[in-house]
């Protein structure tokens, strides 16, 4: 359940940064009328806030993945406790995926999840790997 909030946030957090920075481009663009010092204020707490939102990126990727390590070494998937398959698509660290039997989500052995390109490899015919 955590896990799933987790990565729910993590899916979802691009678009509220940008609705919360489309927001306060409105502010700032209202305040130059109004008291233009509010919107220089604006602009740089804006730029030194991606110092923030890239802290809380970093933050909740990493806990998302340790939780789905901790899950897939103990053989369940992170999302559902389902039983975890080994697919026969290698992840960029060597290992390989690991595939939900119930949800059919995918894991790297760095507890990514793994997108759905990641996983089909097209061959000249284009039937997919898996
Ligand atoms: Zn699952």
């Amino acid at each position: 359940m955590i896990y799933r909030l987790l990565a729910k946030f993590n899916d979802d957090f691009g678009l509220l940064v940008f609705v919360v920075y489309l927001g306060l481009f409105l502010l700032a663009f209202v305040s130059v009328f109004i008291f233009p010092p509010l919107a220089l204020v604006i602009v740089i707490t804006g730029l030194l806030g991606f110092v923030g939102v890239w802290g809380v990126v970093m933050l909740m990727r990493g806990l998302e993945r340790s939780m789905a390590r901790r899950a897939i070494q103990q053989g369940g998937c992170p999302c559902c406790q389902g039983a975890l398959l080994a697919t026969d698509v290698v992840d960029p660290d060597g290992g390989f995926y690991q595939q939900c039997e119930g949800c059919s989500q995918a894991f790297e052995q760095s507890g990514r999840r793994a997108q759905d390109e990641d996983l089909y490899e097209e061959d000249e015919t284009g039937v997919s790997a898996l």
